[in-house]
């Protein structure tokens, strides 16, 4: 598993820096996560804000409380639409995988609302529910 990984968004204008280890790294199949992506889940490399910088552009932020009642911040590209990140007030940024310049480094474990996802989701055999 690698220490350091950058990641961007598909135009390259916004790019991040990720330091020391995911805490969590799970698909999620909630309404808002589907709405985000367009597809069938969110592939979420969790990691702890500290360990979390944004090393070039100024990504779109959009804040919604979920339906714990906490507050999610989405960060995107407004250039070319990537769905970059969300943060929770838990201290924990979930990283698009798919913006992981190295790609392989997702390695899910969990996953989360599996039980709302839609008959046409695609969920990984041997992921643990949280
Ligand atoms: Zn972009
Ligand atoms: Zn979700």
């Amino acid at each position: 598993m690698a220490k350091n990984l950058e990641g961007g968004c598909f135009c390259g204008e916004v790019r991040y820096r990720i330091t020391g280890y995911p805490v969590i790294q799970l698909y999620c199949f909630c309404s808002d996560c589907l709405a985000i992506t367009g597809t069938d889940g969110y592939a979420g490399y969790m990691v702890r804000t500290k360990n979390f910088a944004l090393i070039k552009g100024n990504p779109t932020a959009h804040d919604k409380l979920s339906k714990e009642g906490k507050t999610v911040t989405r960060h995107f590209c407004g250039t070319c639409g990537s769905n970059l990140w969300g943060e929770t007030e838990f201290g924990l940024i979930s990283v698009a995988a798919g913006t992981l310049d190295d790609k392989s480094q997702f390695k899910p474990t969990k996953k989360a609302f599996a039980h709302d996802a839609p008959v046409w989701a695609r969920i990984p055999d041997g992921l643990e529910d949280i």
